[in-house]
Formats: structure tokens, C-alpha cells, sequence
């Protein structure tokens, strides 16, 4: 039996694809999400039906009391979390000169609130346990940054140095820390991207799939990439190398 993973924000989009990619691959999956029951319930159906093994945890990585009751649950209760993916994240796009107090806080507290939230616990118990993967969802624009997103490429150039400290922390107690990041990726977070006008940049000339971002997960979870660690993978069709 493979390690059990938890997948923040996996009741839609590259979340869910992570979910049934790592099921697929013999991981029980604990499928995280913070409102969207039915999507969370589909997308437990669709592994279960596929042969494989899930379970439901809503909570909001952002907001730490409950994080922290969650994670406790789940390491008190079934297997340990060999496998961590955080993935949860939201954009609020606007230019900085205008950019509401509100929407700063709600990237950053997603995105870098919720690694802290989320990882350190489950970190402490990989320690102990001497194995752990943790795989984080960056973004192309925490690489390159993007206009009006000021905040979600701050957050998410935070979480590719957070990657990089802790991969160096952990690296001896057979932990690997990863980030994965994406370009362009057919999800609800695209609506609102003018895509005529940015498609034509991307070398490939075409959007990801979720599925594209699963299979590079899958990868960094599995004994493939057992020596990988600190690195961040681009899955964006040529983008941030242009
Ligand atoms: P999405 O379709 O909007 O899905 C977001 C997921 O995150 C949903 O499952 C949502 O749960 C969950 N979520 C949001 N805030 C949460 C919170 N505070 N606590 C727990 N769960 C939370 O987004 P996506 O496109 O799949 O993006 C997934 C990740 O990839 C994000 O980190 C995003 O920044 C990154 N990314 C996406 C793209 C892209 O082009 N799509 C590109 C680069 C990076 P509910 O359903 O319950 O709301």
C-alpha cells in the first residue's frame, strides 16, 4: 500500500486532477476543499469508481485553528500522510496602485498562511516518521511575475523559497520538498484571462490541462524522483522560458 496523500484544494481543477493522478497511482487520497461539497464528493466518486481510495476533509488552509483541528484528526485517525500536495490557492487581480487591503490578504493568507497551516504539522510527523514528500503549486508568475498580480506572484515566489529552505531542512530525513509551476492550466481560474491575447505567447500555442500538472505530481510523489528535491518544475508548454 502507497503512503497516504492529502491534496489541498482538490475539489475542482488541478486539485482534483492531483487527487485521482496520486488514487491512480495507489495512494488513498484525502481530498481537502473549503466550500464546494458536491464537486469534493465527484471528485471521491470518480476514484472510488476508478478503483481507488478517498476521503473528504473541508477545512480552510488559511484559517489556522481549523487547519490545525483537521491535520490533527487526520494524523490521529488512519494512516500517516506520507504525501502532502498544496495545491489551494485563489487569485484577486487588480492593479497594485488600487489593490484593496482584502485581496493582498486573502493571496498571501491562502497561499503562504495555508503552507505554514498545513505543512508544519504534517512535516513534524514525516520527521518523525523519516520519509515525506511535499509537493507545493507554484506559478509561472512567481517565477516571472504578472501584471495585476502583485500579490498572487508575491505569494507565490514566497512558496518557491519556502520549497527551497525546506527541502534543505528536511532533506536528510528522506523528505523531498518540491514545487510544481504552472502556466496556464484550463480551470474556473482562467475565467477572466483574455486568452486570445495571451495563448498566442505560449510557445505550444494552447492552454494545459490539469491533467499535464497531475502527471508531473505523480512523478515527484513516486520512487522515481526519490534524489529531486528543491526544485521547481515548470508545466506551462515553454512559457516562463521565453
Ligand atoms: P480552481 O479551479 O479555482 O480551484 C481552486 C481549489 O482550491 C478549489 O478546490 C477550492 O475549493 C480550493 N481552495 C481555495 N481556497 C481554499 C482554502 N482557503 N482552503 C481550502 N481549499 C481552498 O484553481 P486551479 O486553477 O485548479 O488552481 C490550483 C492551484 O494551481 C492554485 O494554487 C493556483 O494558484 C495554481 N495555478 C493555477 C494556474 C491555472 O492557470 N489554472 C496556473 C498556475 C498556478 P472549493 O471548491 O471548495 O472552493
Amino acid at each position: 500500500m502507497k503512503p497516504r496523500a492529502l491534496v489541498t484544494g482538490a475539489s475542482r481543477g488541478i486539485g482534483a486532477a492531483i487527487a485521482e493522478a496520486l488514487a491512480e497511482a495507489g495512494h488513498p487520497v484525502v481530498i481537502n476543499y473549503r466550500s464546494n461539497e458536491d464537486a469534493a464528493r465527484e471528485v471521491k466518486r470518480a476514484i472510488e469508481e476508478a478503483g481507488g481510495e478517498a476521503t473528504l476533509a473541508r477545512f480552510d488552509v488559511a484559517d489556522a485553528a481549523a487547519a490545525a483541528a483537521a491535520i490533527d484528526a487526520l494524523l490521529a485517525d488512519g494512516p500517516p500522510i506520507g504525501v502532502l500536495v498544496n495545491n489551494a490557492g485563489v487569485t484577486r487581480d487588480g492593479v497594485f496602485a488600487m489593490m484593496p487591503r482584502n485581496d493582498w490578504d486573502a493571496v498571501l493568507g491562502t497561499t503562504l498562511s495555508g503552507f505554514y497551516n498545513v505543512t508544519k504539522p504534517v512535516v513534524a510527523d514525516m520527521i518523525r516518521r523519516r520519509w515525506g514528500r511535499v509537493i507545493n503549486i507554484a506559478s509561472i508568475s512567481g517565477l516571472t511575475g504578472n501584471r495585476g498580480q502583485v500579490n498572487y506572484s508575491a505569494a507565490k515566489a514566497g512558496l518557491i523559497g519556502a520549497t527551497r529552505a525546506l527541502a534543505k531542512e528536511v532533506a536528510k530525513r528522506k523528505i523531498t520538498v518540491n514545487c510544481v509551476a504552472p502556466g496556464l492550466i484550463e480551470t474556473d481560474m482562467l475565467g477572466g484571462v483574455p486568452l486570445d491575447m495571451v495563448v498566442p505567447l505560449v510557445p505550444m500555442r494552447r492552454v494545459g490541462r490539469p491533467e499535464e500538472v497531475a502527471g508531473v505530481v505523480a512523478f515527484l510523489a513516486s520512487d522515481a524522483a526519490s534524489y529531486v528535491t528543491g526544485q521547481v518544475i515548470g508545466v506551462d508548454g515553454g512559457f516562463s522560458g521565453v
